[in-house]
């Protein structure tokens, strides 16, 4: 399959591809999210413009500065609180009828899962929940939320309660990816035969990786971005703003999968 240069048939390319595969699965990254309001980290109106990551994303620096770090920590709190966009909405009905078998996704956002798919693994973590510091207990944001900032652990310690600091569980620039969402991801892939690529440049390992996992397997991607990403050579590509393709290519998909050469519902 080449790219196409008519924007028609790459999509009719795309949704014969994803009717066709026995086993498709979606990587997700900040472009996805975008349409809902929230801008690219990287991006000249990003986080990371206003919160430089040495200064605050990193574990060394709240716990230098808890006070300080917890004002990146709310707004990132307030990201969960972002209505999701069509291209969510697309990812979630696609798995819902049988054409996506889950999502691994870069964001922290929570859109997918509040879109209503069901098999997210968030390769950065969620600011939905949060560790303490010392003792591990771990705490939702309901019950964090009517706690004093930055909040303290209420969890009962010998001789008193534990009070140490709590974080949300974001991966930082100097934390490891969580293990669990690792061997999630890695049990996801395998068989995979197709993948599609939404809002991301797939240059942060190792989400990176994936898109070359797939391919070493003999797997499609589809890329939907509105710029190529280097390096990527996907079998399709689709430009645009994922609120706009991804819901035409479930409808290409819907489509395809009834005709000879998609897949039989
Ligand atoms: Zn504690």
């Amino acid at each position: 399959m080449t790219v196409s240069p008519h924007r028609g048939a790459d999509f009719e390319q795309a949704a014969r591809a994803l009717a066709g595969a026995s086993k498709a699965i979606a990587l997700t990254g900040a472009g996805v999210s975008v349409p809902s309001g929230i801008p690219d980290f990287r991006s000249a109106t990003g986080l990371w413009l206003r919160y430089p990551p040495a200064e605050y994303a990193t574990l060394s620096a709240f716990r230098a500065d808890p006070a300080k770090v917890w004002r990146m920590f709310a707004e990132l709190e307030r990201m969960l609180q972002r209505p999701p966009n069509p291209a969510h909405r697309a990812l979630a009905t696609l798995e819902a009828e049988g054409g996506l078998a889950g999502i691994v996704t870069q964001n922290i956002d929570g859109l997918h899962q509040r879109a209503g798919s069901r098999t997210v693994i968030e390769y950065h973590g969620s600011p939905a929940t949060f560790t303490c510091l010392a003792c591990g207990a771990g705490y939702t944001l309901a019950e964090v939320l009517p706690l004093e900032r930055p909040p303290r652990c209420p969890a009962p310690a010998p001789g008193g309660r534990c009070g140490q600091l709590l974080k949300p569980d974001v991966v930082l620039f100097d934390e490891q990816i969580p293990g669990r969402a690792l061997a999630a991801s890695e049990a996801l892939v395998r068989d995979v035969d197709l993948m599609l690529i939404v809002g991301t440049s797939c240059e942060v390992y190792p989400a990176a990786e994936l898109p070359r996992r797939v391919r070493r397997q003999g797997g499609l991607l589809i890329e939907l971005n509105l710029a190529p990403a280097a390096g990527l050579d996907p079998d399709v590509l689709v430009r645009g703003d994922c609120a706009v393709t991804l819901p035409r290519l479930l409808e290409g998909w819907r489509q395809a999968r009834g005709r000879p050469g998609g897949a039989a519902p």
